[in-house]
């Protein structure tokens, strides 16, 4: 396939290498030079514009956040000048406002759209084992299948409205904040009794909580190893955030995603923007006087 891939940070980078790996023509651009030098060297073209990233059978976008992807594509002619039967696949975590924004904006443009958001950090990417998780009309979704199998390990098929993957995206990685948070306060109650964090780490992770992310982000609490980041804590926030907004957006009260931004501003106040959002930990831990 003839793939453009737009945002190169941690995730977006390891994508379109594998996407090259897999023997695909692949174009890419980012704000900052770079991550482009990087990704030409390994076979990719490099794109002079946005737009110029948007002329192949699909383009994968990476960005940021919602302005990022705003001021990338809604703010430029990207989406105007694309090729007819271009798929646009948005993998990066966005709102469910913006997703169901581009929902429109795609048809009105006469352009496909998926959203395929992700499960897995930049290690899993570039193993190319990230878990997908798509939405999308089933034609759709089908063109993009070849690259979605390079990226991930399994594509999860949430629904056919785009915005249903975000959702579910969402929800997820507020389930990750609250076991980091848990976790957190747990360990300090025994560290302060005397009962080791590696101890309680064990405890939980081979007996009720045997499960990934209990497993990775548990140990980055003991160790209290925050850096480098992984997912940054300040895309933590802004994630915690938009599954508020999507759990307003369905008359859905959500009170400890509530308290898990407060958190995460708490942490963002005392220099954590750019920790691994493991280091959400390090609230509770000042709190409690360590
Ligand atoms: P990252 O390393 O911080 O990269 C962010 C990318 O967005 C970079 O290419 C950056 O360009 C670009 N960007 C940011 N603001 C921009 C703007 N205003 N205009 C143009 N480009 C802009 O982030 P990441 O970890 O790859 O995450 C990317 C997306 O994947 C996010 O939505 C994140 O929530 C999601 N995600 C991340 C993980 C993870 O573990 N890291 C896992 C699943 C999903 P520059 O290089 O110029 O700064």
């Amino acid at each position: 396939m003839d793939i453009g891939v737009i945002g190169l940070g941690g995730m977006g980078a390891a994508m379109a290498a594998n996407l090259l790996k897999a023997g695909h023509r692949v174009t890419v651009w980012n704000r900052s030079p770079e991550p482009v030098a990087k990704l030409t060297a390994l076979g990719a073209i490099a794109a002079a514009s946005p737009a110029e990233a948007f002329r192949g059978d699909a383009t994968v976008t990476m960005l940021a956040d919602d302005q990022a992807l705003r001021d990338v594509i809604l703010k430029t002619v990207a989406l105007e000048g694309a090729s007819a039967d271009l798929v646009h696949v948005v993998s990066a975590t966005i709102s469910v406002a913006l997703a169901q924004e581009l929902e429109q904006r795609h048809q009105d443009c006469g352009l496909g759209y998926v959203a395929a958001p992700v499960l897995g950090r930049p290690d899993v990417a570039e193993q190319g084992q990230l878990n997908v998780l798509v939405a999308g009309e089933d034609g759709v979704v089908a063109k993009v299948q070849p690259l979605l199998d390079v990226i991930g390990k399994r594509t999860w098929r949430v629904g056919d409205a785009p915005h249903q993957a975000n959702v579910a995206k969402l929800q997820v990685n507020f389930m990750i904040a609250a076991a980091i948070e848990t976790m957190a306060e747990a360990f300090i109650v025994a560290e302060k009794s005397g009962i080791k964090p590696s101890f309680m780490y064990e405890l939980i992770t081979e007996t009720l909580f045997a499960s990934p992310a209990y497993k990775t982000y548990g140990q980055f609490i003991v160790d209290q190893q925050f850096e480098p980041a992984k997912f940054k804590l300040k895309l933590g926030l802004k994630d915690i955030r938009l599954a508020l907004a999507a759990g307003e957006a369905v008359d859905a009260p959500a009170p400890l995603a509530a308290l898990l931004r407060d958190n995460f501003i708490d942490a963002m106040a005392h220099g954590g923007a750019d920790l691994d959002w493991a280091g959400l930990a390090s609230v509770a831990r000042r709190r409690a006087g360590l």
